[in-house]
């Protein structure tokens, strides 16, 4: 079952949870209790999809096997451009997990490929048919991830709020190039914190629940349930590919290094220590927006700071929403806490967590941060020295395991994630490794393609000639009347 964090008695199973995205008292459902019941050696040697179906089978509990089958058949095929779907790449230092094979190339795709079967079949189980309005934010990925996967999914309907600046040129263009009946795209004036704010407001929001009729409200962000999971596989499938590369013997402590945001990806592999994955640390890397960092070091959580744009979008947020879902589960599932924490969050702008709860924390996390400048080094040197590609948040994450090595002296394997294809961040990525500053993006793209020889996503270079459909954009103040009017005219379909 599925637990709310702020109110542990708002108890659903996991379709539920799915369908609802956000519990209705603001809260994130999480898992009750989890117990150690994968062991990885039973995986060593299976594919990708077939990993997918022990995670899976094990979390979502009330769907039937031949149900989680079907969706991972729908999901992980020749969309992804990879046959192994999320394969390991070897470098001097460590792996890298490359996560962006998939149709809108970054790892968002991992989840947002299959969250739209799941949700489907918890309609069918529940037989409705009311719509479901995905209601979504994004600092860049998750928006053209969640568009891809729902466009024209009957019973539902997208939209989808982003930074009007913030996000690069190439994701703000996937996005506004969307294709589909049901899809909407908006650009607000604000940062990413102002997004996701809107959409957890509008589940209580009156304006909005009087607007809904035959209408549900659900999100594709990372505090659905139908998110994390799915996230929880690519750390089993890779701790896999070691064993079986003959790196480690099974049951060897390895370390994650992963870049966070929203603190999504690295909570799904905390989930995977806990279902038996040997996780020594998840390292947590962060960039100039190091609240995160702070607080994994000090166990303050402070707001009193500024938000910074940085070369890695994705993860410029402030608020790491499933930060919510680690204390809960850290606290025993003490609701009341994390009410309290989430209070002083709002009014006082930060919170500190018990010393006890912090050591707690400390066993399985550490924390990196990476400057802008010790981004653009580590692409240009690892480029320069090993002729790999990596975006900016890769570089993020493979500095901060640089930091962690120094540091500890730790000898276990590293497996960074990368977590998107450089070509999303054409003008960057080639400015760190050439110094050229190109201002046209899709220029940018040809000449990173003329420096490194490495192949161009084809959804990434197509793009240039797609037209532009969503040009709307609003203040952060009108969100709840937007999404209420939103509402208003699905519910007369
Ligand atoms: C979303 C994203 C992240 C951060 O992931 P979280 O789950 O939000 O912590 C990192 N890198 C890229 C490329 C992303 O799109």
């Amino acid at each position: 079952m599925y637990i709310s964090s702020r109110n542990k008695s708002n108890k659903v199973k996991s379709h539920e949870a799915i369908i609802q995205g956000l519990a209705t008292d603001g809260g994130l459902f999480t898992p009750e209790s989890i117990k150690a019941c994968i062991n990885p050696a039973d995986l060593i040697g299976l594919s990708y999809q077939e990993i997918a179906e022990k995670v899976l089978c094990t979390m979502l509990e009330d769907y039937g096997e031949e149900e989680i089958k079907d969706c991972i058949k729908n999901a992980y095929d020749d969309k992804f451009n990879h046959p192994e779907i999320v394969p390991l790449r070897q470098i001097k230092d460590g792996y890298l997990m490359d996560l962006w094979y998939g149709p809108t190339s970054a790892f968002k795709d991992i989840a947002l490929t299959i969250l739209p079967h799941l949700l489907t079949k918890a309609y069918e189980k529940e037989n409705r048919n009311d719509i479901v309005s995905i209601l979504t934010a994004t600092s860049g990925d998750t928006g053209k991830a969640a568009l891809s996967g729902f466009a024209d999914v009957p019973h539902t309907a997208i939209t989808v709020f982003f930074p009007e600046i913030g996000v690069s040129p190439i994701q703000k263009k996937q996005m506004q190039t969307s294709i589909g009946d049901n899809v909407e795209v908006i650009a607000v004036k604000g940062n990413f914190d102002d997004c996701q704010r809107m959409v957890k407001e509008a589940v209580s929001s009156k304006e909005v629940l009087d607007s809904l009729h035959n209408v549900t409200i659900s999100s594709a962000n990372s505090i659905n349930v139908g998110r994390l999971v799915p996230q929880i596989v690519y750390y089993f499938s890779s701790y896999s590919k070691l064993v079986e590369k003959n790196v480690i013997q099974c049951g060897d402590l390895i370390n994650f290094v992963v870049p966070t945001g929203n603190f999504g990806d690295i909570l799904a592999g905390y989930l995977a220590k806990l279902l038996g994955l040997p996780v020594n640390k998840l390292i947590c890397a962060s960039n100039a927006n190091n609240v995160l960092t702070d607080f994994i070091r000090t166990g303050t959580y402070s707001l009193k700071r500024e938000f910074k744009t940085t070369m890695s979008p994705s993860m410029d947020i402030l608020i790491s929403s499933n930060l919510e879902r680690l204390l809960f589960m850290l606290s025993g599932n003490d609701d009341a806490f994390v009410n309290e924490m989430m209070r002083k969050l709002k009014e006082e702008k930060e919170y500190t967590i018990p010393a006890e709860m912090l050591s707690k924390l400390q066993e399985s996390f550490s924390a990196y941060w990476t400057s802008e400048e010790d981004c653009a080094d580590t692409i240009r040197k690892l480029f320069n020295e090993e002729h790999e590609l990596i975006d900016t948040h890769t570089a993020v994450a493979l500095a901060a395991m640089n930091a962690y090595k120094k540091d500890t002296g730790d000898t276990a394997p590293c497996i960074v994630l990368s977590t998107a294809s450089a070509y999303k961040f054409s003008h960057d990525v080639l400015q760190c490794i050439t110094d050229e500053d190109i201002p046209d993006d899709f220029e940018a793209m040809e000449q990173l393609h003329t420096v490194t020889g490495v192949e161009i996503p084809k959804n990434l270079s197509g793009l240039k000639d797609m037209p532009v459909r969503f040009t709307r954009s609003i203040e952060k103040e009108d969100g709840m009347h937007v999404i209420a009017q939103r509402m208003r005219e699905l519910g007369h379909d």
